[in-house]
C-alpha cells in the first residue's frame, strides 16, 4: 500500500479554509517552503501550507504538546533548515507527515496551541527551499523531443539513443530563482546573416514547462544508487520553468550542448510537494507498443507499476497590455507528467550509474513536458513551430516568442478518483528588458 491514513479523502482540518472543495492545500497535501512575513528582515522559517495559512514550524515545535521524539524529529524544521530535514531520509519524512497530519486534523490535541502558529499565505514572502548544490536538466518529454527534433531534422526527429538513455545536461544551480521574480532578457551571441555573429538581446526568448525533483539523502561518490533504492532519495516535486533563448541556443549548442541559452534563469515554486503526498497519483510507467524495455539498471517492478506521476500541467500568458486592460491570462497549453518517458527513480539510477554522487538539495529537471496533441506543446518553440506561426492574444497582439512585460505562469496539480485534489503551486515570471 502506497497510501495511508494521511491520504484519507475524509480527513478534515481545524483550519477551515483547507476543507473548501478545490483548495490546493488540503490536509492531504502538506507541502514545505521557507518563508517569512513579507517585507520583514526576519530569519527564514520552514512552514507547511494548510488552507490559506502557513503553519510556522519554528513556533509549532515549541508551542504545542507533542508525543515522545517529535520535538527531535521537528528540530531541523524548527531551526528553519529544510535541507537538514531532507537529509534525514524517508522514515523521518513519513513520520513528520504523520505527526503534522494528526496535529492539523479536526479536533486534534495540538489544534488550540497551533492556532497561534499560523501565518496567512498572503502575508508571507518566500525563498528557495534550500541551497541547491547542483542542477541537472533531463529531456524526458518524448513529445517535446520529437516535435523539436522534427523542426531541425524532419527525417530523423527522435535520435536512436532516446528510448535507451535518459538524456540530460548539467545546468546552472546559481541562477535557479524562486518564482515571481523578474527575468531579465539575456544578451548573447546569435548567428547573423553573414559569417560574423551578432551580440545582442535574444529575439527568441522561450519558456519550458517542467517539473523539478528535489533530492533528499544523497549517495557517496563511486556508489551508484540502484533503481529500487532510488525511490528513497526522492524528497519532493515542484513546478519548474527552464527559460531558454532559442537563437543563442541554436548557435552555441553544438558540439557540447546548452550553455548560456539556459543558464540565465530557471524559476521554481518555493513549495515542495513530497513524494508521500503524491502517493495516490503514482501510475505505471508508459511505454508505446514496440518500444524497448529499459535496460535492467533502469528497470524494476515498482518503477514499472508506480514510477510515473499523474500531474496535470498548464501554461498561461499575460502580456503587459493585457495587464493594463485588466484582461485575465490566457492558457497557452496543457499536458500531463504521465507522458514523461523516464521516471524520477530512473533519473537517479541513471545519474548515479557512473558513480556520480547526488547531494541533498540537488535539483533534477524533467525536461519539457509536452503532450502528444495540438495545444500541448510545453514551449513556444513547439506551439509556434519554431516561430513560423504566431499566437494571437486577446489584445490582438501576436506572439511567436516572449516580449518584454510578458508574464508566464505555470500551474500543476493532481486529481484522481478516490483521492483529494492537491495543488503543486505555481511558477510565474515576468520578462524585463535586457540590461
Ligand atoms: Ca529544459
Amino acid at each position: 500500500m502506497l497510501t495511508d491514513a494521511t491520504h484519507d479523502p475524509d480527513l478534515r482540518s481545524w483550519v477551515e479554509s483547507a476543507n473548501a472543495p478545490g483548495c490546493p492545500t488540503p490536509i492531504q497535501n502538506l507541502p514545505y517552503a521557507r518563508f517569512r512575513p513579507a517585507g520583514s528582515e526576519e530569519h527564514w522559517r520552514v512552514g507547511v501550507a494548510i488552507g490559506d495559512q502557513i503553519l510556522d514550524l519554528a513556533a509549532a515545535a515549541h508551542h504545542a504538546p507533542w508525543g515522545d521524539g517529535v520535538e527531535e524529529l521537528l528540530a531541523p524544521l524548527a531551526r528553519g533548515n529544510l535541507m537538514a530535514f531532507m537529509a534525514l531520509g524517508r522514515p523521518a519524512w513519513r513520520a513528520a507527515r504523520s505527526v503534522l497530519s494528526t496535529a492539523l486534523a479536526a479536533d486534534s490535541v495540538q489544534g488550540p496551541f497551533l492556532e497561534l502558529c499560523l501565518v496567512p499565505l498572503a502575508e508571507a514572502e518566500f525563498t528557495l527551499p534550500c541551497r541547491i548544490g547542483d542542477y541537472t536538466d533531463f529531456y524526458a518529454g518524448i513529445h517535446h523531443a520529437r516535435s523539436v527534433g522534427s523542426l531541425f531534422r524532419p527525417d530523423n526527429a527522435l535520435l536512436p539513443n532516446y528510448r535507451w538513455v535518459p538524456i540530460g545536461y548539467h545546468g546552472r544551480a546559481s541562477s535557479v530563482i524562486v518564482e515571481g521574480g523578474p527575468v531579465r532578457r539575456p544578451m548573447g551571441q546569435i548567428k547573423g546573416d553573414g559569417e560574423v555573429p551578432l551580440f545582442g538581446p535574444t529575439r527568441r526568448l522561450d519558456y519550458e514547462l517542467e517539473l523539478g525533483v528535489w533530492i533528499g539523502a544523497g549517495n557517496a561518490l563511486g556508489q551508484p544508487v540502484g533503481i529500487e533504492a532510488a525511490e528513497d532519495v526522492l524528497f519532493g516535486i515542484t513546478p519548474l520553468n527552464d527559460w531558454s533563448a532559442r537563437d543563442i541556443q541554436a548557435w552555441e549548442y553544438q558540439p557540447l550542448g546548452p550553455f548560456l541559452a539556459k543558464s540565465f534563469a530557471t524559476s521554481v515554486s518555493p513549495w515542495i510537494v513530497t513524494f508521500e503526498a503524491l502517493a495516490p497519483f503514482r501510475r505505471p510507467q508508459r511505454r508505446a507498443e514496440g518500444d524497448p524495455p529499459p535496460l535492467p539498471y533502469l528497470d524494476c517492478p515498482f518503477n514499472r507499476e508506480h514510477g510515473a506521476l499523474d500531474i496535470r500541467l498548464e501554461v498561461w500568458l499575460q502580456s503587459e497590455r493585457m495587464r493594463a486592460a485588466d484582461l485575465a491570462p490566457v492558457r497557452l497549453s496543457h499536458s500531463n507528467a504521465l507522458d514523461a518517458y523516464w521516471t524520477a527513480a530512473q533519473f537517479v539510477a541513471h545519474h548515479t550509474s557512473n558513480g556520480c554522487n547526488l547531494n541533498v538539495g540537488d535539483l533534477l529537471g524533467t525536461g519539457t513536458l509536452s503532450g502528444p496533441g495540438a495545444g500541448q506543446g510545453g514551449s513556444l518553440l513547439e506551439l509556434t513551430r519554431g516561430g513560423r506561426e504566431s499566437i494571437t492574444l486577446p489584445t490582438g497582439e501576436r506572439r511567436t516568442f516572449l516580449e518584454d512585460g510578458d508574464t508566464v505562469v505555470m500551474q500543476a496539480w493532481c486529481e484522481a478518483p478516490g483521492a483529494t485534489r492537491i495543488g503543486l503551486g505555481a511558477v510565474s515570471g515576468t520578462i524585463v528588458p535586457a540590461a
